[in-house]
Parts: C-alpha cells; sequence; structure tokens
C-alpha cells in the first residue's frame, strides 16, 4: 500500500469498498482528511469495567469474558433475528443478544476472548446485554469498547463501527498534519495542536483529553468567524439607513387601545428600537426574550412607527406556518388601520387592508403590489434569496435566525435607493451579553426580562415509565374537554438504539391508544408543505394531537393546546424543554407539560427536576452547561445558534479571547500571510466576497 497521507482516497483504507466509499461520500468524505475531520457528536461512556457477578440492570458497563457457543434464529416478528451467545468470566455468566446482526456468527466463534460494553437489561426475568458493542481481545487499546467510545453522524449501510475502524486507521497521518496557528501563538493561548487534538478528539482517554481538543476545535471555529467579520467589516462603506422619526402621537394612543398593558422591558426596548430608527447609521439589534415574553409587539411597533413615515416594513419567519402566524397577528393588531399586510410565501399571495383579504397574483410582483403605499411585507426567510425588491424598504424584522451575519443584511437592499434597511433579529435564545456584542461591531442588544402579567406557569410534571397509562389519560381528559396536545419525540424514526422513542412509531401507539381522536404528525423528513399541512391542521383544531419532533421549538402558536408529552425527555437540552413546554401555556386554561423520561440516571433525573421547578430560560440555560453528563460532546443548548459546530452559548469567553487575537493577527499581518490555512477558511466563510 502506498504511504497514506491527508490528500489520499479513503478507498486506500483497509475495509472500505465500493460501497463503503459511497456511503462516505454521502457524508461528504472523499479523502483522509475528510475522515479526520468528521468529528463525533458525543460519545458512549464505556469505562466502567465490571465482573459479571457484579452486573445490575440499569447499568452501561463493559465486561471481559469468554464467549460460549453463538447461534442466530429467526425472532417472534417476522423480518428480525436474534444472535445469541452466553459470555462468562471468572465470577458468572450473562446471555447476550444482538438483533439483526446475524453475520456476527461469521466474527464471533465460541472460546474468542471479548470485551463487550453496553447496558445491562432484563428480560423475562434474567439479565442481559442487548446489542453490545464488542471487541475482541487482542491486545492493542480497544476502539469498540471499554473507553469513551466516539459516536459519529453516519448513513444508512455505513456502521459506527466501520468508522470508528476507518477513523483509527486514518489517525497514521496525523503526525504530519501541518497546523493552521503558528506555534508561538498555540504557546501564548494554550491551545492544543491540530495533531492532537485531532488524534485525541476521536479517541480520548478522558474528558480532560476531549475538553482540550475540544478547546482547540471551537477556539479556530471562532478565530475564523472573528476575521470573516472583522474584514468585512473593514472592507465596508460605511451604510445608511433612512432616518424614521418617531411619530409619538400615533404611536402612543395605538399603544393605548391595545388590550394589555406592555411590560416595562417591552417600553424600554420599543423606545431603544425607536432611537435607533431616528437614526442614520442602520440599526442591527438583536430582541432577545424568553418565549412567550412578547417580543412580537415589540416590532409591530416599530413596524407601525417606519410605514406610518413610509417606509415599507419585511418581516421573516423560519417557516411557513409562523408566516401564516405572523400575518393573522399583524392583521388583527393593525385592523383599523389602512396599513397593508401582504403575506408573500411559497403557499400565499395576499393582501389584507381593515381586514379585507384579497389574494394577488405572484406573477404581478412584490414590487407591483405594494405600489406606492407603505405596507408590512411577512415572509420566510427564503424571501432573502429571492430578492425582495421593495420600494422604500425601511425595516426588515427576522423572528429566530440565529445568524446576525452581514450576508444576509447585504441581500436586502431598498430598491433604487443608496439606503438600507434597519435590522431587528428577533430571538428567544439566551445569548450572554458579552457574547451577543462580539458577533458584530455595531450589534445591540435589547432584552425583554419581565413576562406579561397574568401569564400562569405551566406546571411541569417528571413522570416515570411506570406512570404513562396516567399521563396517556390526562391527556385524553384534556382533548375530550376541547383542548389540544403536543407529543414529541427525539427521533424521527426506530433507530437501532433500542428503546428511544420515535415520532412515527409514536405517531402509530397513538392512533391505537386514541382511536377517535384525529392525529398528526410532523417531523423534519417531511416536505415543507407536508410540514405546514400539518401543523395548519394542528393550528386550526382540525386534529386534536400533534406528534412531533423538536421541529415545533420555535414559535408555533396554538393557545387551544394545554397539555405536552414530552418523550424521551432525558434527551433533550434543559433550554431545549423550556423552549418545547412554551408552546403551551399560551391561552386562558391551565396546561400542564410531562417530562417522560426513558433512561433514569441520577444526574438526568437532577436536570429535569431542574426544568419543573425553573421557569427562567436563561437560568435554565446556565443549568444545563453546569449539568452536562461525560459523554456530550456539543452543548446540548447548541442547536444550530450561529452554525458554530463546537462553540456554545457559554464560550464567551473563548470568543472574547479569539476577538483579541483576531484583531492582533490583522494588525500585525493584514493580508493573513503568516496564516495561508485560516485564510483559506475564510475565503469558504465568505462566498459573497470577491
Ligand atoms: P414571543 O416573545 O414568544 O414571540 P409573543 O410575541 O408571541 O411572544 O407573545 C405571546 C403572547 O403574549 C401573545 O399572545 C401576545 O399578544 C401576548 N402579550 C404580549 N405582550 C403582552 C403584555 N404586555 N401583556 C399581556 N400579554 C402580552
Ligand atoms: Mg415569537
Amino acid at each position: 500500500m502506498q504511504q497514506l497521507t491527508v490528500a489520499s482516497a479513503v478507498t486506500n483504507l483497509h475495509g472500505v469498498g465500493i460501497q463503503a466509499q459511497k456511503h462516505l461520500r454521502r457524508l461528504g468524505i472523499v479523502t483522509i482528511s475528510d475522515l479526520l475531520w468528521h468529528i463525533p457528536f458525543r460519545y458512549d461512556d464505556f469505562r466502567e469495567l465490571t465482573t459479571i457477578a457484579n452486573l445490575k440492570i440499569g447499568q452501561t458497563v463493559t465486561i471481559s469474558g469468554t464467549l460460549g457457543l453463538i447461534a442466530t434464529r429467526p425472532a417472534f416478528r417476522r423480518r428480525l433475528s436474534v444472535t445469541e451467545v452466553l459470555v462468562h468470566d471468572a465470577t458468572g455468566s450473562i446471555k447476550v443478544v444482538w438483533f439483526n446482526q446475524p453475520y456476527l456468527v461469521r466474527t464471533l466463534k465460541p472460546d474468542d476472548r471479548v470485551m463487550l460494553s453496553g447496558k445491562v437489561a432484563s428480560r423475562s426475568g434474567t439479565i442481559q446485554l442487548v446489542s453490545p458493542s464488542y471487541e475482541k481481545l487482542r491486545g492493542a487499546d480497544p476502539i469498540h469498547v471499554g473507553r469513551l467510545v466516539p459516536v459519529y453522524t453516519t448513513t444508512a449501510g455505513l456502521s459506527q463501527r466501520q468508522l470508528r475502524y476507518f477513523v483509527s486507521q486514518a489517525l497514521s497521518v496525523v503526525p504530519h498534519l501541518s497546523d493552521p496557528l503558528p506555534e508561538k501563538l498555540r504557546g501564548q493561548e494554550h491551545l492544543a495542536s491540530i495533531a492532537e487534538t485531532l488524534a485525541t478528539i476521536h479517541f480520548p482517554k478522558d474528558e480532560a483529553e476531549r475538553d482540550r481538543a475540544l478547546g482547540r476545535l471551537k477556539f479556530d471555529e471562532l478565530l475564523v468567524f472573528q476575521l470573516s467579520r472583522l474584514l468585512a467589516e473593514r472592507e465596508r462603506q460605511p451604510e445608511r439607513a433612512p432616518e424614521i422619526r418617531f411619530r409619538e402621537t400615533l404611536v402612543r394612543p395605538f399603544v393605548a387601545q391595545l388590550p394589555f398593558h406592555l411590560t416595562a422591558s417591552q417600553r424600554r426596548a420599543a423606545w431603544e428600537i425607536l432611537q435607533d430608527l431616528e437614526r442614520s447609521p442602520p440599526m442591527n439589534r438583536l430582541l432577545e426574550g424568553d418565549v412567550g415574553s412578547g417580543k412580537t409587539i415589540v416590532a409591530a411597533l416599530a413596524a407601525l412607527n417606519a410605514t406610518v413615515g413610509g417606509w415599507s416594513v419585511v418581516v421573516m419567519a423560519p417557516t411557513e406556518i409562523l408566516a401564516l402566524q405572523h400575518s393573522s397577528t399583524f392583521t388583527e393588531l393593525f385592523e383599523r388601520t389602512d396599513l397593508p399586510i401582504l403575506l408573500w410565501t411559497h403557499g400565499f399571495c395576499r393582501k389584507t387592508i381593515r381586514g379585507r383579504r384579497e389574494e394577488l397574483r405572484r406573477s404581478a410582483g412584490l414590487e407591483k403590489q405594494l405600489g406606492r403605499q407603505a405596507g408590512i411585507v411577512i415572509g420566510t426567510h427564503a424571501l432573502l434569496s429571492e430578492g425582495v425588491a421593495i420600494p422604500r424598504l425601511g425595516l426588515v424584522v427576522v423572528d429566530e435566525q440565529h445568524r446576525f451575519g452581514v450576508e444576509q443584511r447585504k441581500l436586502i437592499r431598498t430598491k433604487g435607493g443608496e439606503l438600507v434597511p434597519h435590522f431587528l433579529s428577533l430571538t428567544a435564545t439566551p445569548i450572554p451579553r458579552t457574547l451577543a456584542l462580539s458577533l458584530a461591531g455595531d450589534l445591540k442588544l435589547s432584552v425583554l426580562t419581565t413576562r406579561p402579567r397574568g401569564r400562569k406557569p405551566i406546571e411541569t410534571i417528571v413522570a416515570s415509565e411506570a406512570h404513562r397509562d396516567r399521563v396517556y389519560a390526562s391527556v385524553e381528559r384534556e382533548i375530550a374537554m376541547g383542548r389540544q396536545a403536543f407529543v414529541l419525540a427525539p427521533l424521527i424514526e426506530p433507530s437501532d438504539v433500542l428503546g428511544i422513542a420515535s415520532a412515527t412509531s409514536l405517531y402509530e401507539e397513538l392512533q391505537v391508544l386514541f382511536p377517535k381522536r384525529r392525529i398528526s404528525l410532523v417531523h423534519g423528513k417531511l416536505t415543507g408543505r407536508e410540514k405546514d399541512a400539518a401543523l395548519r391542521a394542528f393550528a386550526d383544531g382540525t386534529t386534536d394531537l400533534l406528534v412531533a419532533t423538536p421541529i415545533v421549538e420555535v414559535g408555533i402558536d396554538v393557545p387551544n393546546a394545554t397539555v405536552m408529552v414530552i418523550e424521551g425527555a432525558e434527551r433533550f437540552g434543559l433550554a431545549q424543554l423550556h423552549q418545547l413546554r412554551g408552546r403551551v401555556g399560551r391561552g386562558e386554561h391551565h396546561s400542564r407539560c410531562f417530562l417522560l423520561p426513558q433512561n433514569m440516571t441520577p444526574l438526568g433525573r437532577k436536570r429535569l427536576d431542574a426544568v419543573a421547578a425553573t421557569h427562567d430560560g436563561f437560568r435554565l440555560a446556565e443549568l444545563d452547561l453546569q449539568l452536562r453528563g461525560p459523554g456530550d460532546l456539543v452543548g446540548t443548548m447548541q442547536s444550530g445558534f450561529l452554525d458554530f459546530h463546537f462553540a456554545t452559548l457559554s464560550d464567551h469567553a473563548l470568543m472574547g479571547r479569539a476577538l483579541s487575537v483576531a484583531q492582533r493577527l490583522l494588525a500585525e499581518d493584514p493580508t493573513l500571510s503568516m496564516v495561508p490555512d485560516l485564510r483559506a477558511q475564510i475565503r469558504k466563510e465568505m462566498p459573497h466576497k470577491e
């Protein structure tokens, strides 16, 4: 075999045939380098070595023993096979089973000495190891058992085992990797070398090694981010936005006729925004507030003020259903004004003035539809890529976008003029102030800290498997009273990891459990139209129950939904659970959220109890990081924040360091000639830059 290098094709590795090559390519892995950069997203902690006599049900353990007779037979259920073997050590023996892995009888032979890692379960009264990871004892350090074992993103047909085997071979090139960061800088910042990082991130000895490697990955990611944005800001011409005067005599009466009083923080946020709009540097403001804190009305006030001044406003939502929701909220709010509200999405082209609806022809174009009138255009983020051409665009409001880069803003220009619009992002993600301020040079922050008065807290109950019947009985009672329910699952489809709830299997089970109820299913693998249809059916009360993956996390507002069951609750981040439960408790009725874990560890119990006891999303985000398990590589609360792979919200100190290093590098070496690898990455990050 020729000498392996980072540029070699993966086909040079032992075991990569045509099939594996195809699967790897689907993961974007063509070269050894790609493979090394395929970073695990978590680890199985299989470090605890136990003797068979000491096994306890529910433990995740590793045993070392000798195989007895191994055999495969068909299982009760059709198309399923069971491979069984008795394993013994000096203290006793235990039955081990694998499902649907008949080829194991060719790999594992009687009298083989093996290590097995997995969960101890109880089946018909006896304890078993079910589908454990296995490895024959060979003297070399094991990679599948008895350690922190990496778990990768993969694709059907490519097993974790194969990936681990391929990666373990690829590691031989790591000592020859060139490091994108100069040694001096690494020393100053106490960073691991890239060679050390890649070697240990796949197979860390312990948490300390993993964290040191992760620290380097985070740092590089944040540094590239900071360099990109500093360069972009350095090259950007000063921009001007329209100076939109605060029309106090119109805005105040509007606020006075609302059915509620604004909270103190809503008032302050609105004031900060209205002040920004008066100035000509374009506003770039983040309005941050927990679910239900009332961000929409603050944005609506800014929109009203802009349109009264003759400037149009774009409101962008992450999904069509949310765009629809915003459009009905805005229509209702401005029912008594002459303000045109346009809903402009994939499925809708509609104008509403004074509550009167008019369907529009898309072919006429957005620009024509508005005419000379200032209005509010509501759409999805796709509005951006379609290239909005809106005359006199004064303000863009983006709901839950999680990216505050210059790129989006670059895509929006007021038609024909020199002016750019003001920009307001709404988010429920608790981004620490210090972090927010280092995301963009001009980013400002308004935070809604007080909750609207009269909002009832959502009763949150940590249930257990034994309570499952009672949980669903209480769901049935709510539906019988005309209310609606959410049931959430961590996965879309049943997986090979046994026993994790999936949305599709729950959907089937619940149809049996609630034969008279109408149920919809929504998850990320559906098309946009299917998703919207399912969400819409639930929103308008056509269905009683919505089974979903966390896709419902952002924004859906169904005040009639009063109960939520979160299956496999231990698998979610705390902040995420908080966001999810925020989907109930939006109406006048008392609401409940049942957290139904499937695997309860003492740490898991602590985490879920925290969610039950705490109704402050910011506090929960902090707790989330304090109460993390040893296997979590990527922050559990990350959920797409800013597209960072490794950095999380708690990394604001690291972000600060990356910022000062970036400033120093650019000051000493404006063209970044000393760090060509970083420069290349920046190019990749900024496709819009020449
Ligand atoms: P979010 O911040 O999650 O986007 P919304 O803007 O959707 O929250 O507001 C949630 C609900 O609270 C809406 O029904 C809204 O009308 C209502 N609301 C907003 N502000 C107040 C307030 N000051 N007092 C009472 N209810 C309010
Ligand atoms: Mg909202």
